[in-house]
């Protein structure tokens, strides 16, 4: 079955070729800073005076303004993407993963373009950048080759009778992706809906809208029929519950916190007048991420691992470590380890655009949350690097490693979405394995052990969607580390595999007699 896939490959930055591509794509992005973007409604754009400003984290620069949606244009939008469905959901599957294909064609051919408003809009580096860029890649050569599987139908049991099971579109759907993979995430969601021949209706992070309207702009050219996807960039607070409640829609794919998934959770649960269905919920949430390293490690390899998962992309992936639960008598080396790689980390801190290996969080509120956070930690433990932080440029806070935290302290508990680790001293594996359980999160986790009885132990009681054992537990790829988490770290979605795509898909069984 997948047969004939390949995972897109990362550009050399070390090729002058592809450094000076990147130059001029800088060059081209510096031009257009400061423009006003539309929403697309059926393929017409629309400017509303209400504007959402996108700035640059690494600077404080603004990029340029989006259009921003109110309830009723947001129910334009629904109302568009439902008529739309009526013909889309008989567009033959071939049909439409032709379309997929183009935009794997246009995505290559403004990489470059891309990954610069990426590292912009979301402070990401030349590789971070480029990796999300074959994230996207890979869902949409994945989705297609699983849908064109899935058109096949069922296989079921010969009988006398004409019978026949197949798989149908199932209506309007809503995407509501994070800032952190602006691309990859959101391009994921809107690509599993409309190969599956659903419409879909995007509302973008308010932190990261240029990136997503580029990429819109690309499914326009690919050939999705006008209506079929539609942008209404707008603030969850004002056009959220609207569009999640709306009586046509049929489904919410959502990537974000577990406060807003709940609540889009609960607000999908209510009947609206009007509505036939239950609304099915995808709903992918926040971790706490543990990773154990019990006296059998390779202790550099255990830090240097716990290092990269803690600190790049400033920690604000869902798959970020933070906290390590470290056996007593390896617990100093570790500390020790762990701790000279964030100073160096630190010390190469800077903007994505000049390609640090470590640059600033988002914006102004996680920043001040952050900090909160890293305030909070120096009482709660001992800080070994970092604890220091600068907004004046550009939202810059260290890798900081905070180390003696007990595990009941708040940032030992508490999602921080940012470069802090809190290290916890175990004195057994079992103890490492019941604290690393021991959250309502369940999305990542990984084990640095050359013991076999504690790796087979965490295989089979390490209660998360993603585990990995001697390894980072960041760096997820299409089809060979399907994700998505346990309980409250969400619906468990893994992205990338035809489970996934089920999810916006209602399977017919049709029987007639023939005699
Ligand atoms: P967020 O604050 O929950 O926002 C996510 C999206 O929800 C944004 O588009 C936001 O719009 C929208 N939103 C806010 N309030 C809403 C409402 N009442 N109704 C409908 N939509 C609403 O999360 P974030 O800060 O963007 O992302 C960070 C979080 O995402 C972390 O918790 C991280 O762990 C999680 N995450 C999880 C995964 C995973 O696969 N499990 C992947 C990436 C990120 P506005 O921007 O307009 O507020």
């Amino acid at each position: 079955m997948l047969k004939g896939f390949q995972n897109a490959a990362e550009l050399d930055f070390s090729l002058a070729v592809n450094k000076e591509a990147m130059e001029r794509a800088f060059q081209q992005v510096d031009a257009e800073k400061g423009a006003v973007y539309p929403l697309i409604i059926g393929g017409e754009r629309i400017f509303t005076d209400k504007k959402i400003t996108s700035v640059a984290p690494s600077t404080k620069e603004v990029l340029g303004y989006s259009s921003s949606c109110d309830q009723e244009l947001a129910d334009r939008a629904i109302r568009t993407a439902h008529e739309a469905f009526q013909t889309w959901r008989l567009t033959p599957v071939e049909e439409r993963v032709r379309c997929v294909r183009r935009l794997v064609s246009l995505l290559e051919e403004n990489r470059f373009i891309l990954d610069a408003w990426n590292m912009e809009e979301s402070g990401k580096n030349w590789g971070e950048a480029d990796g999300e860029l074959c994230e996207a890649l890979d869902f949409f050569n994945s989705y297609s080759m699983h849908m064109e599987e899935l058109d096949k139908g069922l296989e079921l049991m010969p009988t006398e009778e004409y019978t026949k099971c197949i798989y149908i579109p199932i209506g309007v759907g809503i995407a509501i992706p994070p800032w952190n993979f602006p691309l990859s995430i959101f391009a994921g969601m809107v690509i599993g809906a409309l190969v599956t021949g659903n419409t879909i209706v995007c509302k973008p992070s308010s932190e990261t809208p240029i990136v997503a309207y580029k990429f819109i702009e690309l499914c326009e050219k690919a050939g999705f029929p006008a209506g079929t996807v539609n942008f209404i960039p707008g603030s969850g607070s004002v056009i959220g519950d609207f569009i999640v409640k709306h009586p046509l829609t049929r489904f919410i794919n959502f990537t974000g916190s577990k406060e807003v998934g709940l609540r889009i959770s609960r607000m999908a649960a209510e009947v609206s007048p009007g509505q036939k269905w239950i609304k099915r919920v995808v709903a992918e949430m926040g971790g706490k991420n543990a990773i154990i390293v019990d006296s059998t490690a390779d202790i550099q390899k255990a830090a240097s691992g716990v290092a990269s998962a803690a600190f790049f992309f400033q920690g604000q992936k869902c798959s970020a470590c933070s906290r390590a639960l470290v056996m007593s008598d390896v617990y100093e080396e570790f500390v020790e380890a762990v701790a000279a790689c964030a100073k160096d980390l630190q010390s190469k801190q800077g903007s994505g655009r000049s390609n640090a290996p470590v640059g600033p969080v988002i914006g102004k509120a996680a920043y001040d949350s952050i900090v909160e956070y890293v305030e909070i930690g120096r009482k709660e433990g001992t800080v070994v690097a970092g604890g220091t932080y600068d907004d004046s440029q550009g939202y810059y806070i260290a890798p900081t490693v905070i180390r003696d935290v007990s595990r009941t302290a708040r940032i030992a508990n508490e999602e921080i979405f940012g470069p802090v680790l809190a290290v916890i001293k175990v004195e057994s594996f079992d103890e490492a394995l019941e604290i690393a359980n021991d959250t309502e999160y369940g999305l990542t986790g990984s084990v640095y052990s050359e013991n076999r009885e504690n790796i087979q132990k965490a295989k089979k009681d390490f209660h998360v969607g993603n585990l990995y054992i001697n390894r980072k537990s960041t760096g997820a790829v299409v089809l060979q580390h399907p994700f998505g988490g346990f309980n409250m770290s969400g619906t468990d979605a893994k992205t990338g595999t035809a489970d996934y795509l089920r999810n916006f898909l209602n399977l017919k069984s049709i029987c007639e007699d023939l005699k």
